[in-house]
Formats: C-alpha cells, structure tokens, sequence
C-alpha cells in the first residue's frame, strides 16, 4: 500500500532521518556545477560574501545567513568538511568572464566563498539572497567535500515559495523528496534572512 506524505511531513524529513535511531541514508542529490564556477578563486574568498577586501561597500541586496550541518550519509557529522559556493549577485551577475553582464556586477559582493565546517560539522556563509538570471529560479551553487578527501559533491540550493521553481528545468525533474533535500528551511531574521541547509555526503 502507498502512503502518500503530506508536503509538509516531506519538507521536514532530512532534520528527521538524522537521529542516531533511524540509521538511514541520505545523500543530498548532485546537480550539475553549471557555466560560472570562478576561472579565478578571488583574492578574497571567506566564508563572508558581504565584505570584499579593499571594497568600501557592502554588497547589495538581502542579507542571507546560509548555514548547517555536514554530514555522512549514516548522519554522522563531518568536522573540517569544506564548502564552497558561489552565486548571482542582487542582479544577477555572476563573478566570471562569461557573464555578459559582467561590467555591471556589485563590486561589493564577493560572488565566491570558501568555509571549513567545525568540530560539529557546522558550517556558514554571510552571502545575499541570489538575484535571478533568465532562465533559472533563484538559487545558490555549492561543492562539498570531507576533510579527508573522499568524494566532492557538486549540487544547488534552492529557496521555498519561490515562483520560478515549477518551471526550472533542474529543479521540476527531481522527485519530491529529492527536491526537498535540495530546498533550504528559509526564515526571516533581523537584518535579513537564515537558510538552513545540511549537507549529506556520499
Ligand atoms: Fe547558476
């Protein structure tokens, strides 16, 4: 017999699937790494996007804290896991020579970032809500990797509610519980944003 879940049940199963009892596996799907991966790593690459050395201004748009836990797929955390993404700015414009819009980019925005995860697994960004580009939802590019090498995963992250995400070719092609690993927990906070996002590696 099939049981249907409810959307919402379905939203919450990866914070669910991580207690010790239920010793399932989850992997957090790879998507692909798309065309605006940097040709160059930034002189400044933290974990702080809304800073660029040597930049007087802030970067535009909203403040968005994205963060979580890396993990094994067992749920096990991952200290010293690596992550790293990069994303449009409030406009849309990606840090690389292929973005034809490139002249007008935020100065002010970083565009890439690089975080270790801590002793917990936890890991965070300062970064902006991404700008939307034609063709595509809103959404941010992330890599992760185990401290001791092993397997990088390429994949996406993606916001709750968002208009354009019916329509997105790499988004609607994943099955429901697929999609919600791929979907941040998004919640207003002073200032701007938090996006939950844990990361299940293979
Ligand atoms: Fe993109």
């Amino acid at each position: 017999m099939t049981v249907l879940m409810p959307r919402r049940l379905l939203l919450v199963a990866p914070a669910l699937l991580v207690t010790p009892a239920a010793a399932q596996v989850v992997r957090t799907p790879a998507q692909m790494e798309g065309p605006y991966y940097p040709r160059a790593i930034p002189v400044d690459a933290d974990a702080d996007l809304l800073r660029v050395a040597g930049q007087a201004a802030p970067a535009r748009g909203v403040p968005l804290l994205l963060e979580g836990v890396v993990r094994a797929a067992d749920g096990t955390s991952l200290p010293g896991a690596r992550v790293e993404i990069w994303q449009a700015d409030d406009q849309g414009i990606y840090l690389h020579p292929g973005d034809s819009r490139l002249a007008q980019r935020d100065a002010g925005f970083q565009g890439f970032g690089r975080a270790v995860a801590d002793g917990a697994g936890r890991y965070a960004f300062r970064t902006i809500r991404p700008g939307l580009y034609p063709g595509r939802t809103r959404h941010i590019h992330l890599r992760a990797q185990p401290a001791a090498g092993g397997t990088a995963l390429t994949t996406q992250v993606y916001f709750p509610d968002e208009p354009r995400n019916e329509g997105d070719m790499l988004l609607r092609r994943l099955a429901p519980d697929q999609r919600a690993l791929l979907t941040a927990r998004v919640a207003p906070v002073d200032g701007g944003l938090r996006a939950d996002f844990d990361i299940f590696l293979a």
